[in-house]
């Protein structure tokens, strides 16, 4: 099938755009470092025991052997109450072997069963 050779110019110069931008982009994320390894987020902060990874640390504040993070707890300035516990019928749903092995029917079934909209009569 023929095509209209304004419609060619249109299209080729689209499909150009197209390469360029893929090429951009190819050239974008080759020149980026293919694998950087942080290490394991195994550092703790002193005073919430939130696991971190090395780099993340408060290089001014931090010292050999003793490492300060402050992006959790701002340093112990913020303390949250442990979470009331869980009724023990919750926690037997949990431990039901059926009940685990239905729970995305579950989820599914209520999912929409409450949307918040406004019926008008
Ligand atoms: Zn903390």
């Amino acid at each position: 099938m023929a095509v209209p050779a304004k419609r060619a110019a249109v299209a080729s110069s689209s499909s150009s755009a197209s390469r360029s931008r893929r090429s951009r982009h190819l050239a974008f994320f080759s020149s980026l470092p293919q694998y950087v390894d942080s290490g394991d987020c195994t550092w703790v902060c002193e005073f919430c025991g939130a696991y971190f990874w090395y780099v993340e640390r408060v290089g001014k504040f931090s010292r050999p052997g003793h490492l300060r993070y402050s992006h959790c707890c701002r340093d112990g300035g913020v303390v949250l109450p442990y979470p009331p516990a869980f009724d023990h019928q919750f926690v037997a749903l949990y431990q039901n072997v059926t009940f685990m092995k239905d729970i995305r029917a579950y989820n599914s079934m209520f999912s929409m069963t409450s949307f918040g909209a406004n019926v008008l009569d």
